[in-house]
């Protein structure tokens, strides 16, 4: 496996990969890697010739400094796993590399940013935005994988594809969790055990939603009251959001007639995590 920090050399490998005729399956990261990014990996491996994976620890996609400063960081065994899931090249470039100086150009999207972690997060999907359009022009993989834990992060980024005309099949990923539920997160690695602990309220709120789903209630305001009512009643925990809008246009929703997405983001402490699920 090549580890690669420069985008030339990148682009090197990339044009002789194509002129082999051989795809290129994509899983962009943050690193921390866990069981969440392996299923990706996987399913990239699979499905295409080649395998590459980025590791890049975004900074403009960050709203909060102390987010970026205490987010986990552990390159070397991240190198290690990805070598471990038979990966052709690793990505990993500085900051210098992605942002010289004298970089001034955003990919800025609206409507579906203006929702959900956009409402909260100013910056953060133009952060998100910018820095895929530059991996998928570096990579030029013909297939990219996400996970629908970050599903509004998934709309956005086949909305930028679909708009600006970019060749490549953007492939969602079911959200991989822990065996009690928690949805697998970089972020986990900062919680204490109590917060761990703490933290099962996410899915228990979703899984609340899910129940009153199966048993007819239609009406969001009915099932996001009895969420609230879950995440207030365990310690230590804040609720950013918890929204159940239409899983297309991430609209809000007053009552459930089609596909429905329901998303939360809850402090836990002092760690923000994200997590959501689909009714139809
Ligand atoms: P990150 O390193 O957090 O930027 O995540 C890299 C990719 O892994 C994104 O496409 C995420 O949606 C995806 N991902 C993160 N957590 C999970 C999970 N629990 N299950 C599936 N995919 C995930």
């Amino acid at each position: 496996m090549e580890v690669i920090t420069k985008i030339d050399e990148m682009r090197t490998r990339v044009l002789s990969v194509k002129d082999r005729k051989r795809s290129i399956g994509f899983v962009p990261t943050m690193g921390a890697l866990h069981n969440g990014h392996l299923s990706l990996m996987r399913r990239a491996r699979e499905e295409n010739d080649e395998l590459v994976v980025s590791i890049y620890l975004n900074p403009t996609q960050f709203d909060k400094n102390d987010d970026f400063e205490n987010y986990p960081r552990q390159l070397d065994k991240d190198i290690e796993i990805i070598r471990n899931e038979n990966a052709d090249a690793v990505f990993t470039p500085c900051t210098e590399e992605m942002y010289p100086d004298g970089f001034c150009t955003h990919v800025t999207q609206d409507k579906l940013t203006d929702a959900l972690c956009g409402r909260v997060r100013p910056g953060h999907f133009n952060g998100v935005t910018t820095i895929v359009t530059k991996l998928f022009n570096i990579i030029e993989p013909d297939r990219a994988y996400f996970g629908q834990k970050d599903y509004q992060q998934c709309a956005v980024i086949k909305r930028l594809v679909t708009d600006m005309n970019m060749d490549v099949d953007i492939q969602v990923c079911p959200t991989v969790r822990e065996e009690d539920g928690l949805a697998f997160s970089s972020r986990n690695k900062r919680l204490n055990p109590e917060e761990r602990q703490n933290a099962l309220c996410i899915y228990g709120s979703l899984l609340k939603a899910g129940d009153m789903f199966a048993s007819d209630i239609r009406e969001t305001k009915e099932i996001i009251e009895e969420m609230i009512s879950i995440i207030k009643k365990t310690k230590h925990t804040k609720i950013d959001y918890i929204s159940i809008v239409n899983a297309n246009t991430l609209e809000d929703l007053s009552s459930i007639n089609g596909k429905a997405l329901v998303a939360v983001a809850i402090w836990i402490g002092n760690t923000r995590l994200i997590d959501n699920i689909i009714l139809e």
